[in-house]
């Protein structure tokens, strides 16, 4: 058991741990950085939808984390097993403790597959599928390319907050159009369960996407929670969670289900002083500093910023979190401000994407001057190609570019 001391430590060396220690890194300051990571992979999970669909290869999304710690940043092979914010130290897993005088959490969420009782055991087989994990991915599209005519599917969207609120559909669309390329779409029964009352939260693309479920002929069950899994018997329970059905079970059979899991943050978090009632790491949805230990900011999924959980929110935070942070040292005030900018590209067909960028209160705010509202192949490329390059190459690397969005945008009114 050691201890050691580090300027600034940085829990997590996913997406939010390495892009906010190139922030740093890049402003320089000759701070004394520590990334905390359990894991020697790191992945690049907004391409997980497009292996699903056969359109991306696994191997891509994936790189060994000590290859992404920027220069003059230390790695530490381990998770944190204690947050003790009262005594400016975090315990580690391997029985050591760091002491910091500033802390950066950044442990993203976890996968809450035995939320849903028989889920975890039947993934992988039995036509149970799941986007969400690396291990599963390839899985889907085995199920999809095995699907006979006839064949029921279901998709699944959890209870947010969720990361990617648009995965969930994404890989239903991305099905159903592979289908109607085969010629099989109106052979096949598509069912889309969401735990909310609406299919996305910004109404404007919502609104979209509703025509979007009906053109592919997807039956929108809204309100419904997945509870059960019946793999051998290919059996899905779904829970009323509103309206006048509130507490009834159906049961649903099924050929492929594509499983979106519940999520919340890591039990070390959940339990630490550090978490609010909700178990996200309390920060002001602004500053991204902890409201109560003056000494730590949080971002990507385990903040409590109401962002949609995204890798591009993550790009406009961590500059925010490193110029706070360097503010804070310096003794001044702490005035950057994010925005609650999120992104997510919709794939709503393979070779056509709409690409949902919005702010705190579901406002609109694309980068490219184009109606966002429109299915586009140059979105699809920005998604398949352009995004992963400028996530290696820049995001992860602290070249922090296109950091404006176009806040004036009005187009979208209610109609
Ligand atoms: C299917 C899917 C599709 C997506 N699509 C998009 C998209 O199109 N666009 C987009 O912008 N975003 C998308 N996302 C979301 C995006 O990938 C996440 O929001 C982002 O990766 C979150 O980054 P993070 O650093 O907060 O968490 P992660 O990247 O998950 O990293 C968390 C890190 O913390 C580590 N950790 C966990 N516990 C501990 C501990 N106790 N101690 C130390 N370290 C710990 C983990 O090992 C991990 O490396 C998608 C995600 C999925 C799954």
């Amino acid at each position: 058991m050691a201890t050691r001391h580090c300027h600034v430590l940085i829990v997590g060396g996913g997406t939010a741990g390495i892009t906010v220690a190139a922030s740093l890194r890049k402003r320089g300051g000759g701070l004394d950085i520590a990334i905390v990571e359990p894991s020697d992979q790191h992945y690049y999970q907004p391409a997980f939808s497009l292996v699903g669909a056969g359109q991306y290869a696994l191997d891509d999304t994936r790189r060994r984390v000590e290859t992404l710690t920027p220069p003059g940043v230390t790695l530490i092979r381990a998770g944190a097993g204690a947050f003790r914010p009262d005594a400016d130290a975090v315990d580690l897993t391997n029985g050591d403790t760091v002491t910091y005088d500033w802390l950066v959490v950044a442990t993203g969420v976890v996968l809450d597959w035995d939320k849903v009782s028989g889920l975890r055991e039947t993934l992988g087989q039995n036509g149970v599928c799941s986007n969400y994990s690396p291990e599963y991915a390839p899985y889907t599209w085995q199920c999809v390319q095995a699907l006979k005519p006839g064949a029921k599917i279901i998709f699944t969207q959890p209870p947010l907050p969720f990361k990617c609120p648009g995965a969930p559909q994404k890989a239903a669309y991305l099905t159903a159009d592979y289908l109607r390329g085969k010629g099989r779409l109106q052979d096949t029964q598509i069912d889309y369960y969401v735990h909310a009352p609406v299919i996305f939260g910004v109404p404007y693309f919502a609104r979209e996407l509703v025509k979007i479920a009906a053109r592919y002929g997807i039956t929108v069950h809204y309100q419904h929670n997945l509870v059960a899994v019946d793999g051998p018997n290919k059996m899905a329970t779904f829970e009323n969670v509103g309206g006048d059905d509130q507490g009834k079970r159906i049961e649903v059979p099924f050929d492929m289900l594509h499983a979106s899991p519940p999520q919340s943050p890591p039990e070390v978090v959940k339990s630490s002083p550090l978490a609010n009632q909700t178990g996200f790491v309390e920060i002001d949805q602004n500053t991204l500093r902890h409201t109560r230990f003056g000494n730590v900011f949080a971002l990507g999924d385990v903040c409590s910023a109401p962002n949609s959980k995204t890798a591009a929110a993550i790009r406009k935070q961590a500059p925010v979190v490193a110029r706070n942070l360097l503010a804070a040292i310096a003794g001044r005030p702490v005035e950057e401000s994010y925005d609650g900018y999120a992104s997510c590209p919709l794939t709503t067909g393979i070779g056509k994407a709409i690409m949902a960028e919005f702010i705190y209160g579901g406002k609109v705010t694309p980068t490219l001057p184009l109606d966002p509202s429109k299915e586009r192949g140059i979105n699809w490329w920005i998604k398949k190609t352009a995004l992963p390059v400028f996530y290696w190459r820049y995001m992860l690397k602290g070249r922090e570019w296109f950091l404006k969005h176009n806040t004036g945008f009005t187009g979208d009114a209610e109609p």
